[in-house]
C-alpha cells in the first residue's frame, strides 16, 4: 500500500515512510492510495474471530510490506491487550467504553500502535529520536505511556501548567524513564506554539532527529478503526448500528468511516461537536470556516480547525450529497452536556465523561427525531457512543453533575503515591531551544 498526500505535490511513500514523517513535505496529509476491501466472508462470521485476529486482518492491507507478519502481529496483540466492552445504557442506545486502556483515554490505540511502529523502524537508527508533543491533558498521557521504554525514542512532552486535571498530569510526570515532562507556566496554546517553533528552528532540526506525535500521523490514525470492528463484534441486532463520536480533530470518526467503506456495516455516523461547530456549520451551509478554539467542558474537543475533515471528504471524492447520506454533525452546549450527565446518571445510572455526554445527546435527539419522522411500524435504528475517557479525568464536572465522588479506577490508583516530576518552564521558545540543545 502507498500514500499519497493530500496535497497531491509530494511523492508517494510507503506506510513505513508515513509514519516516520507524518505530514508530507508538501504539509499534505498522508491517505492510502485506495481503501482496502474486507473478504464477505470475514465480515459475516466476525463474531469467531479474536480481537487480535480482527486486528491483524483490518490492519495488514494498511501496512503492506513496512512490517513483517509477525511483528504486525505482535504490534496489534499489545496494542489491544485490554478490553472494549459495549455497554448497554438504554435499549436504543449502548456505550463503547474506550477507556479501560492504560491513560483511560481511547488515544491509548492509537499511541500504542504508533510508538511500536516507530520503535521498531527506528531499531538500527544509531541516534535517539526525539518524540515532541504538546498536550491539553489527554494526548500526552497516553503518548507518554505508549512510548514509554520504546528503545531509541525520547518523548518530550510540553503541558500547561495547573491546566490539566490531577490524574491528568500524574500519567504525564511519573513515568521517568525516556519520558521526560516540561510544565510550561502558560496555557495549551503556548505549548503548541513552542512546539511548532522547534519544528523549523535550523539548529535544533540539525542536532535532534524530531518527529511529532500528532494525531494526523497514519500509524495513530488507522488503527483507530479497530473501534469499529470490537462494537460490531458485539453488536446484537439485524440493522447496522448509528455510530455517534464525539469528535474534536475527527480522526476517530474518520477511521470509522473508513472501516465502513472497506466493508464493516454501519447505518450512519454522527459526529457530536462542541460549541467548536465548524464542520456542524459546514454540514448545513456547505462552507468550512475554522474559527480560534472556544474552550468547553469537553476540552478534548476544543479544536478550532480539524485537521482530519479533510479525510473525511476524500473518502466521499468531495461529493457533498453522497456525504451528507451517511454523515451528520451536530454541537451541544456545555448546559446539556452537564444536563446529560446528571439525568442519564439518575435515570439509568450509568456516568458519562462530559465527552461521552456530548455524544449521547446528539444520539438521543437523533433517534428520537427519526422517530417522529416515521411511521410506527417502521423499524426503528440502535445506535452505539463511543465513550472516549474515563469520567475520573474529568471529575469537577462529573462530580457536580451527578452529586457523586468518580472512583478511581484500580488501573490508575498506583500513580496517587507517585512523585510528579517536570520541568518548569516560562511559556517561551528560546528556553525550551536551550535546554533542547543541552540535554
Ligand atoms: C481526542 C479526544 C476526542 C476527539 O477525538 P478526535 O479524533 O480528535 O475527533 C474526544 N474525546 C476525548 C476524550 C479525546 O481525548
Amino acid at each position: 500500500m502507498q500514500y499519497y498526500s493530500l496535497n497531491h505535490n509530494s511523492p508517494k511513500v510507503s506506510f513505513a515512510e508515513a509514519a516516520l514523517r507524518g505530514q508530507a513535505p508538501d504539509k499534505g496529509l498522508y491517505f492510502p492510495e485506495k481503501v482496502p476491501q474486507l473478504p464477505k466472508t470475514f465480515i459475516k462470521n466476525i463474531k469467531q474471530y479474536t480481537k487480535e485476529e480482527v486486528g491483524f486482518e483490518v490492519m495488514k492491507p494498511y501496512i503492506g510490506e513496512s512490517l513483517p507478519d509477525d511483528v504486525l502481529q505482535h504490534i496489534v496483540n499489545e496494542t489491544i491487550n485490554f478490553d472494549f466492552p459495549l455497554v448497554k445504557i438504554t435499549d436504543n442506545i449502548s456505550s463503547l467504553e474506550l477507556f479501560h486502556g492504560p491513560t483511560l483515554a481511547f488515544k491509548d490505540v492509537g499511541a500504542r500502535f504508533m510508538s511500536r511502529c516507530l520503535g521498531y523502524f527506528n531499531r538500527h537508527a544509531y541516534h535517539h529520536t526525539t518524540v515532541l508533543v504538546a498536550t491539553s491533558g489527554d494526548t500526552g498521557g497516553a503518548v507518554a505511556n505508549g512510548f514509554l521504554g520504546v528503545d531509541g525514542i525520547d518523548v518530550v512532552i510540553l503541558y500547561p501548567s495547573g491546566k490539566v486535571s490531577h490524574i491528568q498530569e500524574l500519567q504525564l510526570t511519573t513515568l521517568g524513564q525516556n519520558i521526560k515532562a516540561i510544565e510550561v507556566n502558560g496555557t495549551f496554546d503556548d505549548c503548541q506554539a513552542m512546539v511548532k517553533q522547534v519544528f523549523v528552528d535550523a539548529d535544533l532540526i540539525k542536532k535532534l532527529s524530531l518527529t511529532s506525535a500528532n494525531s494526523i500521523n497514519v500509524a495513530r490514525w488507522l488503527p483507530q478503526q479497530l473501534y469499529y470492528f470490537l462494537a460490531y463484534q458485539q453488536w446484537q441486532h439485524d440493522e447496522p448500528p448509528v455510530i455517534c463520536v464525539p469528535s474534536g480533530n475527527f480522526g476517530n470518526i474518520c477511521a470509522g468511516v473508513i472501516a465502513n467503506i472497506s466493508g464493516l456495516p454501519v447505518k450512519h455516523f454522527l459526529a457530536a461537536c462542541n460549541a467548536n461547530d465548524i464542520v456542524p456549520e459546514y454540514m448545513q451551509t456547505g462552507q468550512y470556516t475554522p474559527k480560534p478554539a472556544i474552550a468547553t467542558i469537553s476540552n478534548a474537543m476544543d479544536v478550532g480547525n480539524p485537521s482530519n475533515f479533510i479525510r473525511i471528504l476524500e473518502l466521499f471524492h468531495q461529493e457533498f450529497n453522497s456525504l451528507k447520506n451517511m454523515f451528520s454533525s451536530v454541537s451541544i452546549s456545555d448546559k446539556i452536556t452537564a444536563e446529560t450527565i446528571k439525568s442519564v446518571y439518575e435515570k439509568h445510572n450509568y456516568t458519562l465523561d462530559p465527552h461521552g455526554a456530548v455524544a449521547y445527546y446528539a444520539l438521543e435527539q437523533y433517534l428520537s427525531n427519526q422517530q417522529q419522522s416515521l411511521d410506527k411500524n417502521a423499524l426503528l435504528d440502535k445506535g452505539i457512543i463511543l465513550e472516549t475517557a474515563h469520567p475520573v479525568k474529568f471529575p469537577d464536572t462529573v462530580e457536580q453533575a451527578t452529586g457523586k465522588v468518580v472512583e478511581v479506577p484500580e488501573q490508575v490508583q498506583y500513580l496517587l503515591h507517585q512523585q510528579k516530576q517536570s520541568i518548569l518552564m516560562e511559556a517561551n521558545f528560546e528556553n525550551l531551544k536551550e535546554w533542547l540543545m543541552n540535554r
